[in-house]
């Protein structure tokens, strides 16, 4: 089990600088098992039941390191800094956005795309998921400007779709019509603005879009736009 001196792991995961640090425990507000960690130069052992068992100023420790987040993105939110708009980032509780390593997101979802999105400080998972080689299927809700017209499935499907400006055919990907103006398709790749290219090459325009699933992993019908909730183990065997 790794451990880590109780300054620098506090101050990692955001709480305050270690100086700092040091003064909360000299004043009793750190606490493993119910009794007071006077010295915060103190090496402590890194296990998952830390969480439970070592309580800052009254709350239970914060996410070891190694966590993963899922977030029902909001319209009008950004996953890149370099956009203008509110940042996903702003959804978390400030003490997680001080935290080294960092949480990012699992790749991107545009800023008017609304839906599931990952987040993690763990770079093991996020290759895992974002690897081009995974083909983690993602499924998205499409809201269209006009009705389908009937060969969207089979072009999609063909693997043979090729988007302006690129050079390699796109996978074939799954559609499901949901009504004229709506269908659910499930991608295994993540290109840039992918479903919204796919159906403007197919004749069309997304209106609205929504990503429902990574993997198997579905959006909870009970998470609410902006809210943001950790993954249990199932939920991460779910992804792949
Ligand atoms: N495809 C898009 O066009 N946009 C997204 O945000 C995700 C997939």
């Amino acid at each position: 089990v790794p451990t880590s001196r109780l300054d620098k792991l506090l101050a990692n995961l955001g709480y305050a600088s270690r100086r700092e640090i040091q003064l909360l425990a000299r004043n009793g507000r750190i606490r493993l098992d119910g009794a007071p960690l006077p010295r915060a130069d103190e090496r402590i052992a890194l296990t998952p039941d830390l969480e439970a068992r070592l309580v800052v100023d009254g709350e239970p420790l914060d996410p070891l390191p190694g966590f993963a987040l899922m977030v029902n993105k909001p319209l009008g939110v950004t996953c890149s800094h370099k956009e203008a708009g509110p940042l996903v980032y702003e959804l978390l509780p400030a003490r997680w956005r001080r935290r080294d390593p960092a949480i990012s997101t699992v790749g991107r979802l545009d800023k008017e795309t609304s839906g599931l999105l990952l987040m993690t400080d763990d770079g093991a998972l996020l290759h895992r998921i974002i690897s081009p080689n995974r083909h983690v299927p993602k499924l998205y809700r499409a809201r269209l400007a006009r009705p389908l017209t009937g060969g969207e499935g089979a072009l999609f499907a063909s693997g043979t779709l090729m988007l302006e400006g690129e050079d390699k055919p796109l996978a074939p990907a799954e559609l499901e019509v949901v009504e004229p103006r709506e269908a659910l398709l499930r991608v295994h790749e993540g290109r840039y603005h992918q479903v919204r290219r796919m159906f403007a090459a197919a004749g069309n325009h997304v209106e609205a879009l929504h990503r429902e699933a990574v993997g198997d992993l579905r959006m909870p019908s009970d998470l609410a736009p902006g809210e943001v909730r950790r993954l249990t183990e199932a939920d991460r065997a779910a992804i792949f």
